[in-house]
């Protein structure tokens, strides 16, 4: 469904490049969950901002369904990690989900029926009429995730979507994001800093260096679904995946170290 080939993406500062991910290349399945894991600093954002379509690569292409993606594609949903400036404050919760529906689903009915369904999807029936700041913060995110569904993705980016909400909450938003995949089938790609999260949710997880980003390794979860957060995590295989992961990161060649530091243009390192 989704071909990374040879993508690199350089940022200019001034008068200095950084390289932020370098002639990254896997696939992305059709119903595939697949997280992408590395250091922060890496090169994640940068990464899915461009499978998006909100940054043009520097080289190399990305394609959705056989088309190059040049723009954001209408298949393509994202949730970003900062759910307090995605959603609009002076709307309501029902407002804020239908929102990028305006210019997709002409019948006004059916944009009711799909916010309807996308807010019972993620918990929130009765909240339509509250606005996002009388709502705790996983909601406000169960919110953003809500929009999303609504527009009826073929395939959700999510960019540390639980790296600000507290541990429980975010243990529940696991597992309300695996419950979508298998009810709705759509395409997931996940990005995280968070191995035990990578390792819970996917089928697969994408292994990226520190930067310059590159793909250390593609690793199989063979782990039974439906998964538990105390019964996965208590499968021995599960602690030997996170491991396998943590030893491909924290490698002494991959891991964060000079290499991060800005290079002037021109290309000397
Ligand atoms: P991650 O998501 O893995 O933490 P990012 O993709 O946010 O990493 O950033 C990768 C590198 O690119 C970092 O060194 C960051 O400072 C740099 N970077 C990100 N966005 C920009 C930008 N708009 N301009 C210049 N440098 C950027």
């Amino acid at each position: 469904m989704l071909t990374l080939s040879h993508v690199t993406k350089q940022y200019t500062v001034g008068n200095s490049t950084v390289e932020a991910i370098r002639d990254i290349g896997f696939t992305v399945a059709d119903g595939e969950f697949i997280c992408i894991v590395g250091p922060s600093g890496a090169g994640k954002t940068t990464l899915l901002r461009c499978m998006c379509g909100l940054l043009r690569c520097t080289s190399g292409s990305i394609r959705l369904n056989g088309t190059e993606v040049c723009g954001p594609p209408r298949q393509l949903a994202c949730v970003f990690q900062e759910y307090s400036r995605s959603l609009m404050p002076w709307l309501t919760v029902e407002h804020n989900v239908g929102l990028p529906l305006k210019n997709k689903v002409p019948s006004r009915a059916e944009r009711g029926r799909r916010v309807r369904s996308a807010l019972a999807q993620v918990g929130l029936d009765g909240f339509g009429k509250r606005y996002p700041w009388q709502l705790s913060g996983g909601m406000q995110q169960r919110v953003a995730i809500a929009r999303a569904l609504a527009y009826e993705p073929e395939i959700l980016l999510l960019d540390e979507p639980f790296a600000s909400v507290d541990a429980q909450t975010r243990a529940d938003l696991e597992d309300l994001v695996l419950r979508v995949h298998v009810t709705s089938g759509i395409t997931m790609v996940l990005v995280t800093h968070d191995i035990d999260e990578a390792v819970y949710l996917a089928d697969r997880v994408v292994a990226l260096s520190a930067r310059p980003s590159t793909v250390l390794e593609t690793i199989d979860v063979p782990l039974p679904r439906p998964r538990d957060q105390i019964a996965t995590k208590a499968d021995p295989r599960f602690a030997e995946l996170r491991t396998q992961v943590l030893g491909l990161i924290r490698r002494p060649d991959t891991a964060p170290g000079a290499d991060a530091d800005l290079h002037p243009v021109g290309g000397a390192k």
